[in-house]
């Protein structure tokens, strides 16, 4: 940094807000002027976001965006034309972690010859200190790393890296803090997802996420529904909830709302076509939520209740506070009070100690609940929590037991597939099918796929379609009235 731009960052550092986040939209607005003056000089601005991982990253890659375009610069999807490069990241898994580096990876010779080129990473992974270590090692090219608990600080940590043209690494280990009313730039205009909590107090022994996410925060009620407000006023008909465990929302709030109470209020929301949320835990599922679902035919009839396995000492070993029992009786309820749901899980296979006997509980349990369908993952060891230090099932069991446990998954979900086959249901139409020229791709309450034939203007709103034929996994229909098919 030379003298004179030294002087200008030190008072623009003495003039910031302390408040946040009036501090971020200052920063924002230095930031804008910065490229504003680059832009005389050729820079084109063009800033890339790319997710790794589950729906509360890309839910931060929407605040990056936010945050980028507040600050001047233009969205793009060619990596080859980008400015800035920013990854959100996962570590739940080891293969999330590898593909990060593949992708920075190729960004090397990019990142080494565009002047004043930024590529940068934030997310969980950044959470761990040892791959924080790696990437300030072997990718000196990296010349932004921040974590999960500052993502809300791009604009700050954006300036300082722009202005000092070094390496900028901020990590924080733990925060009480939730920063409201920051920018967020939706990927899609007729949906959108809206945190509830972040963190977990949950320590499942296989997971990272506690330690990477730090412990459960709830938002008040009161922010989550004015969010929920503008989206739809934005246009918004589907709203997600999320949270790493969202039926205990509201429980570290003194005299909070709880889940079922939030969810009633979001979906009274006049103009909500449809609600969604991320994830229930078995454990905390509670007769008044599934109360709740039935009363709102706005909330969707698609239930995502992970399971992990289907032994009671696996499950006790894992810490989850369930049984197989109570695990298949929660199953058999929700079938029971809400017959239109499709039920889906995650399993994991080859958690430390798992025997024979244990994997085949798992597979009864997939037979015995009839899961519409599962993710099933390889067990995958991660440092720092209690798993990590178990005797490990040998890889070739882990593997022969995945394909079996694929083969029942997929048994139960045949049974199932096809079930609403002649009904014509409303479909949120998502998109223009990408292989065939016409269709339209949407989604039913229930989470499942539909194409169909149908004019373009059709994207982000609701449809009433007849499921013509199943396909399996998805259908292809029609739209109700526009074609000659007999419709019922
Ligand atoms: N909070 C959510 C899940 C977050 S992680 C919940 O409790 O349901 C998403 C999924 O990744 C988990 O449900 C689990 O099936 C899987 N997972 C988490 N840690 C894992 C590990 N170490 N190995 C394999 N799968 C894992
Ligand atoms: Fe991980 Fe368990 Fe928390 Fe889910 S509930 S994020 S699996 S610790």
């Amino acid at each position: 940094m030379n003298k004179e731009t030294k002087t200008i960052y030190d008072a623009v550092l003495r003039e910031a807000p302390e408040e946040e986040p009036a501090r971020q939209y200052y920063f924002m607005e230095r930031v804008r002027e910065l490229v504003e003056l680059k832009k005389s000089e050729g820079y084109t601005a063009a800033a890339m976001v790319n997710v790794i991982g589950c729906q509360m990253s890309a839910k931060d890659g929407e605040k990056l965006q936010g945050i980028l375009e507040r600050c001047g610069y233009r969205s793009s999807t060619d990596a080859d034309d980008s400015d800035i490069i920013l990854f959100t990241t996962c570590t739940v898994r080891e293969n999330a972690n590898q593909k990060l580096y593949g992708r920075i990876g190729r960004l090397k010779h990019q990142a080494e010859r565009r002047e004043g080129m930024i590529l940068g990473i934030t997310g969980c992974m950044m959470q761990e200190k040892d791959e924080v270590e790696t990437i300030q090692k072997k990718y000196p090219y990296v010349k932004l790393i921040f974590g999960t608990h500052n993502i809300y600080k791009l604009a700050e940590l954006l300036y300082s890296t722009l202005m000092r043209e070094k390496r900028t690494v901020e990590i924080i280990e733990d925060t009480k803090l939730i920063v409201e009313d920051l920018p967020s730039e939706r990927r899609y205009r007729f949906k959108g997802a809206v945190n509830i909590s972040y963190g977990c107090n949950n320590f499942c022994t296989y997971c990272i996420v506690p330690y990477v996410r730090g412990r459960e925060k709830s938002r008040s009620a009161a922010d989550i529904l004015r969010e929920c407000e503008r989206l739809v006023q934005d246009g918004a008909k589907e709203i997600t909830l999320l949270g790493q465990n969202v039926n205990s929302y509201g429980k570290d709030l003194n005299g909070g709302y709880s889940f079922p109470e939030l969810l009633r209020m979001v979906a009274g929301l006049p103009g909500l076509r449809r609600i969604r949320f991320m994830t229930p835990n078995p454990k905390d599922f509670s007769d008044e939520l599934i109360e709740v679902i039935r009363q709102h035919e706005n909330i969707c009839r698609h239930i995502h209740l992970p399971m992990q396995s289907g032994s009671s000492d696996v499950l006790k070993r894992m810490n989850r506070h369930y049984t197989k029992e109570s695990y298949l009786e929660l199953a058999r309820k929700i079938r029971t009070k809400l017959p239109d749901v499709t039920l889906t899980t995650d399993i994991i296979v080859g958690f430390p100690g798992e025997s024979d006997a244990d994997f085949q509980d798992t597979i009864d349990v997939v037979r015995e609940a009839g899961f519409d369908s599962a993710f099933t993952f390889l067990y995958s060891r991660r440092t720092g929590t209690p798993a990590a230090s178990w005797e490990a099932v040998p890889e070739p069991v882990m593997k022969e037991r995945f394909e079996r446990l694929l083969s029942a998954v997929r048994e139960s979900a045949a049974e199932r597939e096809g079930k609403d086959e002649g009904r014509i249901m409303e479909v949120l139409v998502e998109e223009k099918n990408a292989e065939r020229q016409g269709m339209l791709t949407g989604r039913l309450s229930n989470n499942i796929l539909v194409h169909f034939e149908g004019p373009d203007e059709l994207v982000g709103e609701m449809a009433r379609v007849k499921l013509e034929r199943s396909m399996g996994f998805y259908y292809i229909g029609c739209l109700a009235g526009a074609c000659d098919c007999p419709q019922t």
